[in-house]
């Protein structure tokens, strides 16, 4: 048995036309894809939607109920009655979002043509991600054709009004979907919303506006940057035919490994090693950083294998002011073969209790 029509939209029998169209749209928002929309709670939303929201239909449904609507009674008891459609600008913004759900075209404006999106991948030494650098893209898109400016026109040819839409730039369609027909408004194939078309379509594009290119781009790589990181341009990508919008275009970097320094976050971490008596006498211990030498300073007494912390000598906040840190982990340079003269003096040590 069909359910009530005021039941499926949620509203009482004595709402008014107003709240029976803001019940439709609630409705339909709540069937928004990312909510996990169902095409079938919307036909049936939308069938009461139909009756309901017309006054006439509405008066019928009163008296007679679901009978009066449902003479032809197809397997999904919708025919019968006629099919006036959805008016798109009932929904406003939802058009599109339903359009895209139920996969046909909604929306009564006309959508701005956009390039795709490119993507390109480059690889940056360790020091120079760490430093900044930049570097030459070559990329290999969809341009804007320079002959043209993009126009479609071949230049000094004269424009002709488009005789599809007669100017407009867009007319009314109207498509079979599984829940009716829908009226919607698209943009005219023709002059691409533009409402004229050129006499004479350029030759080098041949009307189109983009042609595809080899580009060299110039990309900065901000100082601080790691491995994975992408880096969005925005308007580079692929000029989009017809005048309209670029996409943009994301540089993905890769870093290099470096043989000394190893970064976690956006601290330095290294290896170096020092002399049995740095450790135990204590003294200064030469070490290489990203910035160069710097001095480290070992107490007496430091345990081999202590960590050592260079506070602002690691890299660059991407985001932010300021920097990480070093971290130098300080090994014990352990002889493998001590000399006559050191064997002694170690000897001697021993005999002190050392
Ligand atoms: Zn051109
Ligand atoms: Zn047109």
């Amino acid at each position: 048995m069909a359910q009530d029509y005021y039941d499926v939209l949620g509203v009482q029998r004595g709402a008014s036309q107003d709240d029976i169209k803001k019940a439709f749209r609630k409705k339909a928002h709540e069937l928004h894809p990312d909510k996990g929309g169902d095409a079938n709670a919307f036909k049936r939303v939308n069938e009461a939607y139909q009756v309901l929201g017309d006054e006439k239909k509405r008066a019928t449904y009163d008296r007679f109920g679901h009978a009066a609507f449902q003479g032809g009674g197809g397997p999904s008891g919708f025919g019968g009655f006629d099919m006036n459609g959805i008016n798109m600008d009932d929904l406003g913004d939802l058009g599109d979002v339903i359009g895209s759900m139920f996969g046909f075209g909604g929306g009564g404006r006309s959508r701005a043509h956009r390039g795709r999106d490119a993507e390109t991948t480059v690889t940056v030494s360790f020091l120079d991600a760490v430093k900044g650098t930049r570097q030459s893209v070559a990329t290999r898109l969809q341009a804007r054709c320079a002959h043209c400016q993009g126009k479609g026109a071949e230049p000094g040819s004269k424009t002709a009004t488009c005789s599809q839409c007669r100017g407009a730039g867009k007319y009314a369609q109207t498509q079979r979907t599984p829940f009716g027909m829908i009226q919607s408004v698209v943009t005219c194939s023709a002059c691409h919303g533009s409402g004229s078309v050129p006499e004479k379509t350029c030759r080098t594009c041949h009307g189109t506006g983009v042609y595809v290119e080899t580009r060299t781009l110039d990309v900065e790589i901000p100082a601080g940057i790691g491995d994975g990181e992408t880096i969005k341009l925005t308007g580079q990508g692929e000029a989009a035919p017809h005048q309209g919008t670029s996409g943009d275009l994301y540089v993905h970097v890769r870093v290099g490994s470096h043989q000394r320094f190893r970064r976690e976050g956006n601290d330095v971490m290294s290896d170096e090693a020092a002399p049995l008596t740095a450790f135990l006498l204590g003294g200064v211990v030469a070490v290489e950083t990203v910035d160069g030498r710097a001095d480290l300073s070992v107490p007496p007494g430091t345990r081999p294998g202590t960590v050592f912390k260079l506070r602002g000598q690691g890299i660059q906040f991407l985001r932010s002011r300021g920097r990480g840190d070093h971290l130098v982990t300080l090994h014990a340079d352990m002889p493998k073969k001590l000399t006559r003269e050191q064997k002694k003096l170690i000897d001697d040590l021993k005999g002190l209790g050392l």
